[in-house]
């Protein structure tokens, strides 16, 4: 299967999600009936639980971007003084719009995809955490929603220590996967096993900053060699024959559902 790879590490600025001819090339590419699979990790860093965390230090001067507290809905992003969204945040949002919208065109042609990120941490969350309960992922984004309803999407969690060497040197790193149903089978097969079983406390913590000044998180947001072997296994794996009727029959009982 030829892969499109989309990666500022390869192409630069012609891989710029945020760039509106890249993201039109993205829309048509995903759009086109030869589109089988989307694979899709986009940068987390305004819906970042370590921003909600209640913390001294640096940790204290980093406000969420977003936040979800009853009543009081700000998932698409806290404006500023000036009434305005964050640039950082209206980017942000606008990515997850493309992602979704390549995803739900793939499945729409029969295809199937998988959405990689942080998992969300406020209330009502799979694996919440204490005193993060406004936190939003980018799961809760509207566009991701309006995707897991119309595609009938899974969830898995799983813990990336799992897929490297040595748990001294890495963090536990949740992890959660959006997925088209048909896609089901083999991700639980490849990812539901990869539950943390290290001893408390042997993993080092993914908050703060390193010596180097950058945030400790960054340093792992390549993936391990083992889960690009797992991915790579799933996209390859032959689905049950649907052929685009069926995806797209499923897409439009999931839009009478939403
Ligand atoms: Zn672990």
């Amino acid at each position: 299967m030829p892969v499109v790879h989309v990666d500022l590490k390869r192409g630069g600025y012609a891989h710029d999600l945020h760039s509106a001819p890249v993201a039109a090339r993205i829309r048509a590419i995903a759009g086109d009936p030869r589109c089988r699979r989307v694979l899709g990790s986009i940068p987390c860093t305004t819906w970042s639980p370590a921003r909600s965390a209640p913390g001294e230090g640096w940790l204290s001067h980093s406000k969420p971007m977003r936040r979800c507290s009853l009543g009081d809905d700000r998932r698409t992003g806290v404006p500023g003084p000036d009434g305005k969204l964050p640039e950082a945040v209206e980017k942000a949002n606008a990515c997850a719009d493309l992602l979704a919208d390549a995803c739900a065109s793939c499945f729409g042609n029969g295809g199937d995809y998988i959405i990689e990120t942080t998992p969300s941490r406020g209330r009502g969350a799979a694996y919440p955490i204490r005193g993060r309960e406004d936190h939003v992922g980018m799961l809760d984004h509207p566009s991701m929603v309006k995707l897991a309803g119309t595609t009938g999407a899974h969830v898995l969690h799983f813990d990336q220590c799992m897929t490297r060497d040595d748990p001294e040197l890495c963090p536990e790193k949740k992890t959660v996967l959006l997925y088209s149903p048909r896609l089901a089978a083999v991700i639980t097969r490849e990812f539901a096993p990869l539950m943390c079983n290290h001893s408390a406390g042997v993993h080092p913590s993914m908050l703060g900053l390193s010596s180097g000044g950058e945030a400790r998180s960054s340093q792992w947001e390549q993936y391990s060699s083992n889960m690009n072997a797992r991915l790579a296994r799933c996209l390859g794996h032959e689905s049950a024959p649907a052929g685009g009727a069926v995806g797209a029959r499923a897409a439009a009982a999931g839009a009478e559902r939403a």
